[in-house]
């Protein structure tokens, strides 16, 4: 704190600029009500940095669910007998969660932060991480020394859901390269060409891919990275089309997708691929919908299922000619493949 006026004087550690960063260790199950926790009394939200492990002689990261996650927040510091309150609250709930003895918790850390160096703090927390075999997730400030078998995503997250770190994420992200190395992602196998492409010797369709809930759009540019010819990215809400919008440009792909502010139906289809990152209820809502895009035998990854609604999403499935093929799990996270009937 280099500049302060008189008449703002305060205690040291106290300024306009000043903030609290409240710290937690947490392993993956406990992530969600710690964050709940601190986001409680921080008006900014909380961010998430999870346990990974360094590769790639120490230029990437793998998550590495077994570790903790640390889960921080910050609480302004301008008014100190609020901010010490906050920390309070926090600490308090936090108790609660410890003494219920229902997820094991490290101790809440309290450090003072000044906000012109905070502005860019968070980007620390996300590192370059490599999901599946090729994939590569680059946050935009970050650099990659790629090897020639990488397909690197980059990516800013901004306030869009889809920054690659979350379990659910990533099982979508392996089962879409799992796609592409069974071949589901390259040109459609034996293409009829219709008349026009006849002539102009192009085939009348690749693989097309429709992303339901496209958040960031990591799914959707993963897959035309992998081969995918055309992505449709369908979201209620426009921070997220803007988002996959911003994203599709800086992987060169955006004359390829078409982001979408809205739900099903698409009204495009009908698609090879769809994928559906969401949460359990809305899938199986949206279960017949989500048929209703795809052409028979063609294929839905679908997650955002937390283990216990999984036979709830099976069965809608099963409902709508959607038979389960496949099924990943990682932690207590589940993703399932399923195949559209004829
Ligand atoms: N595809 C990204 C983001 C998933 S988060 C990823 O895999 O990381 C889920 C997204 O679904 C959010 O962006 C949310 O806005 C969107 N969503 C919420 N309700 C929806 C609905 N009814 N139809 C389609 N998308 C919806």
């Amino acid at each position: 704190m280099t500049t302060r006026t008189g008449a703002e004087e305060t205690t040291p550690g106290t300024s306009d600029h000043a903030w609290l960063e409240l710290a937690v260790a947490a392993d993956l199950e406990a992530v969600e009500a710690v964050s709940e926790i601190l986001s409680r009394v921080a008006p900014g939200g909380t961010s998430v940095e999870p346990g990974f492990e360094l590769v790639d002689e120490g230029l990437g990261a793998r998550i590495d669910s077994e570790r903790p996650a640390i889960v921080r927040a910050s609480v302004p510091a301008r008014d100190s007998d609020a901010a010490a309150a906050a920390v309070e609250t926090a600490r308090t709930a936090l108790g609660h969660l410890q003494a219920f003895g229902l997820r094991p918790i490290g101790e809440l850390a309290v450090r003072t932060v000044d906000e012109r160096d905070w502005a860019d703090a968070w980007k620390r927390h996300f590192p370059v991480l490599r999901v599946g075999r090729r994939l590569v997730i680059r946050p935009t400030w970050r650099r990659h020394r790629r090897t020639p078998e990488d397909v690197v995503l980059a990516l800013d997250p901004g306030m869009a859901f889809g920054t690659g770190l979350h379990p659910t994420t990533r099982l979508c992200l392996a089962g879409i390269e799992r796609w592409a190395d069974e071949g589901r992602m390259a040109a459609a196998p034996p293409v009829k060409l219709d008349g026009e492409a006849r002539r102009t010797g192009t085939p009348s369709s690749g693989v097309r891919l429709l992303d339901v809930g496209c958040g960031s759009g990591i799914l959707g540019i993963a897959a035309l990275k992998l081969g995918a010819a055309n992505v449709v990215g369908v979201d209620p809400d426009p921070i997220a089309i803007e988002a996959t919008a911003a994203n599709a440009r800086r992987n060169r792909v955006a004359r390829r997708l078409t982001a979408v502010e809205g739900s099903l139906p698409s009204a495009r289809g009908p698609f090879d691929l769809v994928a559906a990152n969401l949460i359990a209820s809305l899938l199986v809502r949206l279960a017949g919908d989500l048929r209703a895009e795809l052409r028979p035998g063609g294929r839905i990854l679908a997650s955002g299922i937390f283990v216990d609604r999984e036979p709830d999403v099976t069965n809608a499935f099963e409902r709508a000619g959607l038979g389960v093929v496949r099924r990943d799990a990682e932690g207590e996270w589940v993703a399932l493949e399923a195949e559209a009937g004829g």
